[in-house]
């Protein structure tokens, strides 16, 4: 019969051989394969005791930044949500208030930033879209959870340290100008 592809094949209830009908051929054929790969290389890891070392452009966990004297760098301009294709991003903003000027770079803020990590898809149209250098993707990975609600990232988990030394280093893959102030972006 003429198929659309004309790739049918044929069936026949041929008679098998002696060697077919006695099976023993096939299975030290099978097992000669299963420990060919048993003693081979392993494509296989060890995880978590072992890992593989990320790309260098490796988009995980964001991390929102403070400035070199430790103020969020985040004015709560929203164009970083705009830009979410998943609609994962949620910004409350306020005003910054006299006294405040150490917390907060600029006169607005975000006193609610939350990032949805089940509607995360890692693209980095956020981080592109920030003009204030704020919000970097990281090569830290999102931990599991055993709630949804867990996975709902705020401040408290997205904000880096004051310390200097606990800061979130993201130079693997971005760097400010300290003169300019431009943005280099390594994408390979
Ligand atoms: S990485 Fe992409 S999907 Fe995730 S929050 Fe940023 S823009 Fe949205
Ligand atoms: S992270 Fe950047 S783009 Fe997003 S609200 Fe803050 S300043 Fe604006």
């Amino acid at each position: 019969m003429q198929t659309l592809t004309n790739r049918a094949k044929v069936v026949t209830n041929r008679k098998l051989s002696l060697k077919e009908r006695l099976y023993l051929p096939a299975i030290a054929n099978g097992l000669r394969i299963t420990l060919k790969h048993f003693f081979g290389k392993k494509a296989t890891i060890s995880y978590p005791e072992q890992q593989r070392p990320f790309s260098p452009v490796f988009r995980g966990q964001h991390v929102l930044k403070r400035d070199e004297e430790g103020r969020e760098r985040c004015t709560a301009c929203g164009l970083c949500a705009v830009a979410c294709p998943a609609e994962a991003i949620t910004i409350v903003a306020e005003e910054r208030k006299p006294g405040e000027e150490k917390l907060y770079r600029e006169e607005k803020y975000a006193a609610v930033y939350e990032i949805n990590m089940l509607r995360c898809i890692f693209c980095g149209f956020c981080e592109e879209a920030c003009p204030k250098q704020a919000i970097c993707l990281t090569e830290r990975i999102t931990l599991p959870d055993y709630n949804r609600a867990g996975f709902i990232y705020g401040k408290d988990k997205l904000v880096e340290p004051v310390e200097a030394d606990r800061r979130i280093d993201i130079t693997k893959r971005i760097r400010i100008n300290p003169g300019t102030g431009a943005v280099e972006r390594k994408t390979t």
